[in-house]
């Protein structure tokens, strides 16, 4: 089983630097259409390998086979493999952070290094110098940390906030990749760790 320290490893596959203006990158400037066109979500887990492209969400409605196959795939991969019920406002927020870069050129898979977590498994992160918060929202299916390979986090993050649905972590790393972003559906707020 891998683990969680492994899985954040930076891979060195990464491109690095593409830094667009930071006005293009606010999901407010977004428009009605762009909330109103179904939502396909392309998402990958580095730790399990898996890999799929779902529409889970047309004219208004969520697609409910769709929307379960994507709350199994951010399950807790690394404890005892369990499913939960994932907050569809999270999928708001990734599907729009995907979509919005896609408009740029930036067509790269969503990385979802860690979903739901049952709390044993949020325990064992913590007693491994991973950060995870005691109460981690992570353990209620409000949390994911994500990664998209050809952004670096600072501009992940900043647009991921721009939605304002949430609170953004912002987990800066060396390498190529430069580190992950915590997203959650919970207060709005941002911090460093
Ligand atoms: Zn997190």
């Amino acid at each position: 089983m891998p683990r969680a320290a492994d899985q954040l490893a930076p891979s060195g596959t990464g491109m690095n630097g593409m830094e667009p203006p930071p006005d293009i990158f606010d999901a407010q400037a977004l428009d009605l259409e762009f909330w109103l066109r179904p939502r396909t979500i392309e998402v990958v887990r580095p730790a399990s390998k898996e890999r799929a492209k779902l529409l889970y969400w047309k004219d208004g409605e969520i697609i409910e086979s769709a929307y379960q196959d994507l709350c199994h795939l951010l399950r807790d991969v690394n404890g005892g493999n369990e499913t939960r019920t994932i907050d569809p406002k999270l999928f708001e927020t990734l599907w729009g952070t995907q979509a919005f870069v896609q408009r740029y050129g930036i067509d790269a898979p969503l990385e979802i290094l860690s979903g739901y977590r049952t709390p044993a498994s949020n325990q064992k992160l913590r007693e491994a110098g991973v950060p995870a918060a005691r109460q981690s929202l992570h353990m209620v299916g409000r949390a994911a940390d994500i990664r998209i390979a050809a952004l670096n986090s600072e501009v992940l993050g900043g647009l991921v906030k721009s939605f304002r649905q949430g609170g953004v972590g912002f987990y800066y790393r060396a390498g190529p990749r430069g580190g992950w972003i915590h997203a959650d559906t919970g207060l709005q707020r941002t911090w460093k760790g």
